[in-house]
């Protein structure tokens, strides 16, 4: 038996990495996905199996229960809520090491059992609170701004401090149960202290971040009860959630130490000197000058999720090329409100991926093209990040809408996107502000065109 279950945790293991393997390009992304989900299966079945943990009436049940609530969270939670419900099930993985490694605790641990049962506690409850901090951020349910406040470099230092000594004095006298209780509650304490001072607009950042911990808390937890997989698949998840913590930081060049420590968000954000003035355009004359374009540009942001426009300006997109026009897509790492947002919204409109183009090859080609159409985003086509040094997102790389020879911005508002600050985008000569809903401005287009 026990041969069989180190088989299965190794097919498993093969199944983990040949499915992240295909996640990375859009085009494999689905069946990479469902050959991970085939992998967890027999890695879960497996693992119940192993020395008759549990019954298969029981496997059954979970199997079902879990399938369920697993279909149900996926089929209602809205695509813009996505991230929100990441950062959740993040810091219920962090809770579920954290209780997997405390279940271990036995009088005959060893000192290297002890370590890891206190690593996985320690991890598993900052992931915790940690992700529900983000969730709370992203939701909206808590205010999104940074919060600072004096001495709290302090605080965090003494609670580093207490947690250092209580893992220390757990693995030195693991009987008495008060280092363990202190572990636990400084971890759980810590995470909301790591997540509060850290901005809304940093937490992709934080959300990524605190997968790769649940990752290491898992992995720690493996090691804690002697499992192979649950190692293995630990591994997996710290490594890659902090490949793509490194991408986002990279993608907003910014440091990690940055992001977690600057208060970037935290309200004192200086509004840009803008110069200018606004130029609402209509749907009639949008229509005339895209006629005569012969090179588009769409760059997509939040508001084309909030409206849900991805369909009709695949139809745009369409009626644009037969008009002769070349079109392609722009997308920027972090438009949206998850990382690949804009590409599963575009797939799921069946726009081609070779109309996609990343944020470094679509920017040398923006002096080329006739209009850029900027469908609900803003942050990340905020020349500011270039031109305004006071601007928090001074230095972010962006997507240079303002080099095309004209801009088309469709919003419903002068609102400011997620970052919070003013955008000199929509008050240069080259730009027209075409106001409402993308979803029905572009329609509006469709129209003209048909
Ligand atoms: P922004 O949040 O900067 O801007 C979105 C814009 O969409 C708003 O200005 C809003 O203006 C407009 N909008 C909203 N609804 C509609 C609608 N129905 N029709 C038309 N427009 C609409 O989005 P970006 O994509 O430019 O930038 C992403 C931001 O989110 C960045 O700051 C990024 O750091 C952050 N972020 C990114 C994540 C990721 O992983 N991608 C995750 C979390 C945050 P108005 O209200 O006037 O219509």
């Amino acid at each position: 038996m026990d041969n069989l279950t180190q088989f299965a945790y190794v097919v498993a293991a093969a199944l983990f990495i040949l499915g992240l393997k295909q996640l990375g390009s859009p085009a494999t992304a689905r069946r990479g996905n469902t050959i991970s989900a085939v992998g967890m299966l027999l890695a879960i079945v497996a693992a119940l199996l192993d020395q008759g943990i549990v019954e298969y009436q029981w496997i059954a049940i979970g199997f079902v229960a879990g399938g369920l609530v697993g279909a149900a969270a996926a089929r209602l939670v809205k695509m813009t809520a996505m991230p929100e419900m990441v950062a959740l099930f993040n810091g219920f993985g962090g809770m579920a090491s954290l209780l997997v490694g405390w279940a271990a605790i036995s009088p005959a641990a060893g000192t290297f059992t002890l370590v890891t049962i206190v690593l996985s506690i320690l991890i598993g409850g900052l992931t915790f609170t940690g992700s529900l901090v983000a969730y709370g951020k992203l939701s909206e349910k808590l205010g999104s701004g940074a919060v600072m406040f004096q001495g709290q470099q302090v605080v965090n230092s003494l609670i580093v401090l207490g947690i250092v000594a209580g893992a220390v004095m757990f693995c030195v006298e693991p009987a008495n149960h008060l280092w363990l209780y202190l572990v636990v509650g400084l971890s759980l304490l810590f995470g909301i202290m790591a997540v509060i001072p850290i901005g809304g607009a940093d937490m992709p950042v934080v959300i990524s971040l605190l997968n790769s911990y649940s990752g290491l808390a898992a992995c720690a937890a493996g090691f804690a009860v002697d499992n192979n997989i649950l190692i293995v698949a630990g591994s997996l998840v710290g490594a890659s959630g902090i490949i793509l913590t490194q991408i986002m930081c990279k993608a907003m060049n910014r440091s990690l130490s940055n992001v977690l420590f600057s208060g970037f968000g935290s309200g004192k954000v200086e509004s840009a000197e803008v110069e200018g003035e606004i130029k609402p355009i209509s749907v009639e004359d949008a229509f005339y000058v895209l006629e005569a374009a012969t090179n588009v540009a769409i760059i997509p942001g939040y508001g084309m999720a909030v409206a849900q426009a991805q369909h009709v300006v695949k139809e745009l997109m369409e009626l644009l090329e037969r008009n002769g026009a070349e079109v392609n897509f722009g997308i920027h790492p972090v438009a949206g409100r998850m990382p690949g947002h804009m590409n599963v919204l575009l797939a799921e409109a069946d726009v081609a991926y070779d109309h996609l183009l990343e944020m470094d090859d679509i920017n040398p080609r923006m002096a080329n093209v006739d209009v850029a159409i900027v469908i609900g985003a803003n942050d990340v086509v905020n020349p500011a990040a270039r031109e305004v040094e006071s601007s928090p997102i001074y230095g972010m790389p962006v997507i240079n809408v303002d080099q095309a020879r004209t801009v088309f911005v469709l919003k419903r508002s002068m609102a400011s996107g997620f970052a919070g600050i003013e955008n000199p985008l929509f008050y240069k000569d080259n730009t027209r502000m075409l106001f409402g809903d993308a979803k029905e401005s572009i329609g509006g287009l469709v129209r003209e065109f048909g």
